[in-house]
C-alpha cells in the first residue's frame, strides 16, 4: 500500500539514527496495511501519522553521587506515546544501552500492548542509561531520587503511571515512589509494583512471566498441543524469567536452560528455579554460581547459543532481539513447537515471519507479555477503590484477560489474515482499538 510505504520512508528519513523504533514501527505498518482499505476513515483522520508519532518526549539530566564522592551524570527519558484511551502507562529500564529510540520502541509497542488488555491505559515508556549492576543501595536510591526529582513533575495518577521494567524491581520502585510522595506531597497510585505494604497489588511481581504461560496454554490448547512433559528454554533470569519458568513447571513443563548477560546454564534433568531466584533476585550475582551448588550442570560463556538446545517450547525473556534468523531457523531444525514472546520485541522481524511461515505457534510480545501491565492496571484499580484484593482473585482476572487477548488476537488474524499470524492478530486488534478512538477525539 502506498500510504504505508510512504509511512515508513518518512520513519526512516526522520527516526534513521533509532533502528529499534524503526524495527517495531515497520512490522506494526506492515500488518496495518492489511485494514486500512477497509478504514478509510482512519486515513483520513491521519490516525496511522499521530500514532508513529510521540505525543512527549522529555529528556533530562540525572546527576547523582556515588559511594566515593565523585558525581555522575546520567540521561533520563519519558516518552509519553500515546493517551487516547488512558494515561500514558508504561515501564521505566535502567540499562547501559537505553536511548531515545529503544523508549521509543517500547513506548509504541506498550500503545497496542495496553489497547489489548481491554484496560484503559494509553502507553509510555522510560529510562535511564544508568547501570545498576554493582552499585550499592544507597548509590541506587541517590539515583533513583535523581531521577524522580525531574520526572515527579511530568507524572500522575491520571496523567502518566510508570513502573518497572529491566533494571528496575521492587526495590527501585521503593525509591522512587519514596521520593515521589515527598516532592508531591500526595500519596497515590503514581506508580505500578510498588510493595505490598503501600499500595502494591498482589500477584503483580509474577504477573508477566505468569500472563505468558497463561498465553502459551490458551494458544497451545487451540492447536490440541499438550504441554505436560515438554522441554522448555527461557531466556534470562530476571523479573519475567523467573515467574515464567514457575508457572512452566506447574504447568507440567521441563525447564533446562536459562541465562543471564553473561552465559546460560543447561540440565536436561530440569533447573532449580528457587535456586535461580535466589541466586539473581536475592543475592544479585551471576547465573554461573548455580554450578557452586550444582556441579554437574553444564554452563556455556555467552547467552546467545540458548537457542541451538533441543526444546519443544522456547520464550525469550531476556532483552530485545536475543533472536535472530539463524537462531530461528536452529529451533525449527529441532523441532520447536510453540515460541511466545515475554521480553519486548526479542526476535528480529525475520526471525518472527520465518517461525510463522514454518508453522510454528508464536505468541508476539504486544500480546503474550501484556499480564505485567495488566495486573499494572488492576494495582491502579485497587490504589483507586482504596481496597486490595486476594491473589486468587487478581490471578484469576489475569488468566481471564490473557485468554481474553488469546480469542481476540487469533479472532482478529483470521479475520485480516492468515489465522495463525498473531502478529497481525495483535498489531490490528490493538491499532482498531486506539485508532478508534483516536478518531472520535478529533485532531489532536
Ligand atoms: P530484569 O532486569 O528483571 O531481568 C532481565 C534479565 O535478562 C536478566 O537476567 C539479565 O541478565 C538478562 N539479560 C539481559 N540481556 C541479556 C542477553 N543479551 N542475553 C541473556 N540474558 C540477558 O528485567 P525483566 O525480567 O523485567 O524484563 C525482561 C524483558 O521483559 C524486557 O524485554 C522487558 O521489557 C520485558 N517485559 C517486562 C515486564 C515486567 O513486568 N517486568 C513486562 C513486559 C515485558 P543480567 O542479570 O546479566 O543483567
Amino acid at each position: 500500500m502506498e500510504y504505508i510505504s510512504e509511512l515508513k520512508k518518512k520513519i526512516l528519513s526522520r527516526d534513521k539514527s533509532e533502528p529499534e523504533f524503526i524495527q517495531a514501527t515497520s512490522e506494526v505498518l506492515d500488518s496495518l496495511s492489511l485494514v486500512l482499505n477497509d478504514h478509510p476513515e482512519y486515513i483520513k483522520s491521519g490516525v496511522v501519522e499521530r500514532l508513529i508519532e510521540p505525543e512527549r518526549q522529555i529528556i533530562f539530566r540525572v546527576p547523582w553521587v556515588d559511594d566515593a564522592g565523585i558525581v555522575r551524570v546520567n540521561r533520563g527519558y519519558r516518552v509519553e506515546f500515546n493517551s487516547a484511551i488512558g494515561p500514558y502507562k508504561g515501564g521505566l529500564r535502567f540499562h547501559s544501552s537505553v536511548n531515545l529510540g529503544i523508549i521509543k520502541f517500547l513506548g509504541f509497542e506498550q500503545v497496542f500492548k495496553n489497547a489489548l488488555t481491554g484496560l484503559p491505559m494509553g502507553g509510555g515508556k522510560g529510562g535511564s542509561d544508568f547501570d545498576p549492576h554493582g552499585k550499592s543501595d544507597g548509590e541506587i536510591m541517590r539515583f533513583c531520587q535523581s531521577f524522580m526529582s525531574e520526572l515527579y513533575r511530568h507524572i500522575g495518577q491520571f496523567k502518566d503511571v510508570p513502573a518497572g521494567d529491566i533494571g528496575v524491581g521492587a526495590r527501585e520502585i521503593g525509591f522512587l515512589f519514596g521520593q515521589y510522595k515527598r516532592l508531591a506531597n500526595e500519596y497515590s497510585g503514581v506508580l505500578t509494583g510498588k510493595g505490598l505494604s503501600y499500595g502494591g497489588s498482589l500477584l503483580r511481581t509474577e504477573a508477566t512471566g505468569y500472563g505468558l504461560l497463561y498465553f502459551l496454554k490458551a494458544m497451545c490448547d487451540d492447536h490440541g498441543f499438550d504441554l505436560k512433559d515438554r522441554i522448555a528454554i527461557i531466556s534470562g533470569s530476571g523479573n519475567v524469567a523467573i515467574y515464567a519458568a514457575y508457572k512452566a513447571k506447574e504447568l507440567g513443563l521441563r525447564v533446562v536452560a536459562m541465562s543471564d548477560s553473561s552465559g546460560y546454564i543447561y540440565d536436561p534433568q530440569g533447573l532449580d528455579i528457587d535456586l535461580i531466584k535466589e541466586i539473581k533476585e536475592v543475592k544479585r550475582e551471576r547465573i554461573k554460581t548455580y554450578l557452586d551448588t550444582y556441579k554437574d550442570v553444564q554452563y556455556h560463556e555467552g547467552s546467545k547459543d540458548i537457542w541451538k538446545i533441543k526444546c519443544d517450547v522456547a520464550l525469550p525473556c531476556a532483552t530485545q532481539n536475543e533472536m535472530d534468523l539463524e537462531d530461528a531457523k536452529e529451533l525449527v531444525l529441532n523441532g520447536v513447537k510453540a515460541v511466545c514472546e515475554g521480553a519486548n520485541m526479542p526476535l528480529s522481524n525475520e526471525a518472527a515471519n520465518y517461525l510463522v511461515r514454518s508453522r510454528v505457534l508464536y505468541g508476539p510480545a504486544k500480546a503474550a507479555n501484556a499480564g505485567g501491565v495488566a495486573v499494572s492496571g488492576l494495582e491502579m484499580s485497587q490504589n483507586s477503590l482504596r481496597l486490595s484484593w486476594d491473589k486468587d482473585e487478581v490471578d484469576l482476572k489475569l488468566q481471564s484477560i490473557m485468554n481474553n487477548i488469546y480469542q481476540n488476537v487469533s479472532k482478529t488474524a483470521q479475520k485480516y489474515g492468515d489465522g495463525d499470524n498473531l502478529i497481525i492478530g495483535a498489531n490490528i486488534a490493538g491499532f482498531l482499538k486506539v485508532a478508534e478512538a483516536m478518531r472520535l477525539q478529533g485532531v489532536v
